[in-house]
C-alpha cells in the first residue's frame, strides 16, 4: 500500500516537473524562432521547423489549438488533383487562374498559380497524416469523405503530428507587443496568468489570423459590416495588426471582408450551414423563390444579394438525398438546426412561406438538375439536388462576418514588409493575418502551403 502511494506521489512530481519545464512561468526565455497562434498555419510552420531539428516555441492565446481552422465548414481549394480527375472533375491551372482573376483582378498571379499548382503535393502532405480529405466536391474543391467537418478534421491530424515532432504549445499564453525597432524584430513580449515575460528569438512568425470577430477591428478597417455577428473562433480579433503598427508594416486591403450568406444563429451562437448549399442546397426568400445564383463563389456578394431580401434573411433548403451524403448535414438535424418534412407544403407552413411558391421553385429547380442548365441564375457547381427525396429540410439564414481578407503586406516568403516595400528582418506573417496577395481563396490550403514556405526560408536564413 506504502509503495503504491509513494509511486503515485512520484508521478505526480514528474508530471508536475514536467508541466513546470515545458512552461517556465513568467521568466523571460530565448529560442530561435517564437510563432504566434496554434491555428493551421502556426502549426503548419512549428511541424516543419520542429521535423528540422530547430528550436520553436509556440504560443497561443486560447486554451486549445485550431482557431479558426477548426470551423472550416466545408471545402479545401485545390485543383488538378487525381482526387478529382478520379471523379471527373477536371479543371486546369489556366482556367482557375482565369477564373479567378475575373472574380478579383487584383489577385497576385505568380502566388495563386504557385499555391494552387502545388493542390495535390498539399492534400497528399495533410492525408498522410490522416486526414481522408479525399472526396472531390467540385473541379475546384475537396472535402473529407464521409462529409465530416473539414476544418477539425484537419486541425486534429495536424495536432498529432504536432504531438509527434514534440512542439508543446503554451496555452492561454496572448502575444501582447514585439521587441527591437522598425528594421527588425527581436521576440516578443507574451502575457499569461502568471504575468509578462519576453520571448526573444532571431524570428517571430505571426500566425493569428483574422479579425472576423473583432467588433472594433472591424469597427476601424471595416465599419460597412460592423454589428453583424461573426461566425469566426473568438480568437480571431486582430491582436497581430495592433502589434505591427508601431512598427511600420504596411496593411492591404483591411476593409476586403469575405461575409457567410448561411448563418444559423440560435442561443448566442452562430453556426456556418454553408455545407448545406455545398451538399446540393438552393436558397429562397420569405416569398419561397431562389433570388440569386445560389452557389456564387463571391460569399460577400452572395451576402449583399441577400441584405436586399426582406429582413436580410433566406432559408437554404436540401433533400434527403443531400442528408444521406453528410456527416455534417446530419450533425445539423441532431442539433435541431433544420426544420423538417416529407412534403414541401409542411415545410413551407413551418418556413412560414408560401406553400405554392415554394413548391413551384423546387419543382423548376429540380429539373434544372436533371438537364445541367439554371435556366434562371446560371448556377454551374454543387447542382446535385432535384428535390425528389423526401423528407425536406430547411434553415433560416442571415449574413455574417466570417474572413479578412486583407491584412499584413508580405512579399513572396510572407517576410513582413513597411510602408516602404522593405523587409522587416525577423518578422513573418503567414495565413489569414497576413494579406498575400490572394484574397483568402481557399485558406486552409494556402496555409498549409505558405506555414511550409515560412519554415523553408527561416531554414535557409537562420543558422
Ligand atoms: C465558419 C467558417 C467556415 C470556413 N470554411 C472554410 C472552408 O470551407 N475552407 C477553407 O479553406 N477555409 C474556410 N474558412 C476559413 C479558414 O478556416 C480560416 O481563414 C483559416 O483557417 C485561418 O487559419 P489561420 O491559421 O490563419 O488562423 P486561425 O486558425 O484562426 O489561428 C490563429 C490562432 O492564433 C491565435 N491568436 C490570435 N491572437 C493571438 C495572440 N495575440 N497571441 C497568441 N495567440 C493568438 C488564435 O486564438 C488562433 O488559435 C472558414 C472560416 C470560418 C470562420
Amino acid at each position: 500500500m506504502k509503495e503504491k502511494k509513494f509511486s503515485i506521489l512520484c508521478c505526480a512530481l514528474a508530471a508536475a516537473f514536467a508541466a513546470a519545464s515545458a512552461h517556465a512561468g513568467a521568466s523571460d526565455v530565448q529560442c530561435e524562432t517564437v510563432i504566434v497562434g496554434a491555428g493551421g498555419a502556426g502549426m503548419r510552420t512549428a511541424i516543419a521547423l520542429k521535423e528540422a531539428g530547430r528550436d520553436v516555441i509556440l504560443v497561443e492565446k486560447l486554451a486549445f489549438a485550431g482557431g479558426a481552422t477548426n470551423l472550416a465548414a466545408t471545402y479545401m481549394t485545390v485543383v488538378g488533383t487525381k482526387e478529382q480527375a478520379a471523379a471527373g472533375k477536371v479543371l486546369s491551372l489556366d482556367d482557375y487562374v482565369a477564373r479567378q482573376k475575373k472574380i478579383n483582378p487584383n489577385m497576385n498571379e505568380k502566388r495563386i498559380r504557385e499555391v494552387r499548382g502545388a493542390s495535390q503535393e498539399t492534400l497528399d502532405w495533410i492525408n498522410a497524416l490522416g486526414a481522408n480529405i479525399t472526396r472531390a466536391i467540385s473541379d475546384y474543391q475537396v472535402g473529407t469523405a464521409d462529409g465530416r467537418s473539414l476544418g477539425s478534421t484537419i486541425v486534429k491530424a495536424m495536432k498529432s503530428k504536432l504531438d509527434a515532432v514534440g512542439v508543446v504549445p503554451r496555452y492561454e499564453t496572448r502575444a501582447v507587443a514585439l521587441l527591437g525597432d522598425k528594421t527588425r524584430v527581436t521576440g516578443i513580449v507574451v502575457k499569461d496568468k502568471t504575468g509578462e515575460y519576453k520571448i526573444s528569438a532571431k524570428n517571430v512568425v505571426l500566425a493569428t489570423g483574422g479579425y472576423a470577430a473583432g467588433q472594433e477591428a472591424i469597427g476601424k478597417y471595416a465599419p460597412q459590416w460592423k454589428g453583424l455577428p461573426s461566425t469566426s473562433s473568438p480568437g480571431a480579433t486582430g491582436d497581430a495588426i495592433a502589434m505591427v503598427e508601431p512598427f511600420g508594416a504596411s496593411l492591404k486591403f483591411m476593409d476586403v471582408v469575405r461575409m457567410n450568406p448561411s448563418v444559423y444563429s440560435a442561443n448566442g451562437r452562430n453556426l456556418s450551414l454553408s455545407a448545406a448549399r455545398a451538399e446540393g442546397g438552393i436558397m429562397v426568400n420569405s416569398d419561397g423563390k431562389r433570388f440569386c445564383n445560389d452557389y456564387y463563389t463571391d460569399y460577400t456578394q452572395l451576402s449583399r444579394w441577400m441584405m436586399e431580401q426582406k429582413g436580410s434573411i433566406a432559408f437554404i433548403v436540401i433533400d434527403d438525398k443531400a442528408m444521406q451524403k453528410s456527416k455534417r448535414l446530419q450533425g445539423f438535424k441532431k442539433q435541431g438546426v433544420l426544420l423538417q418534412s416529407d412534403t414541401i407544403e409542411g415545410l413551407a407552413e413551418k418556413m412560414g412561406v408560401p406553400a405554392a411558391n415554394l413548391k413551384e421553385t423546387l419543382v423548376t429547380y429540380g429539373g434544372y438538375v436533371r438537364d445541367g442548365v439554371d435556366k434562371q441564375f446560371g448556377r454551374k457547381h454543387n447542382m446535385s439536388i432535384d428535390f425528389t427525396t423526401p423528407p425536406f429540410y430547411a434553415a433560416q439564414t442571415h449574413p455574417g462576418i466570417q474572413v479578412t481578407l486583407g491584412g499584413i503586406e508580405v512579399n513572396d516568403d510572407m517576410q513582413v514588409l513597411n510602408k516602404q516595400g522593405k523587409v522587416i528582418e525577423g518578422l513573418y506573417a503567414v495565413g489569414e493575418v497576413a494579406h498575400d496577395g490572394l484574397f483568402g481563396t481557399g485558406p486552409t490550403a494556402i496555409n498549409i502551403y505558405y506555414g511550409k514556405k515560412v519554415a523553408d526560408h527561416i531554414l535557409k536564413t537562420t543558422r
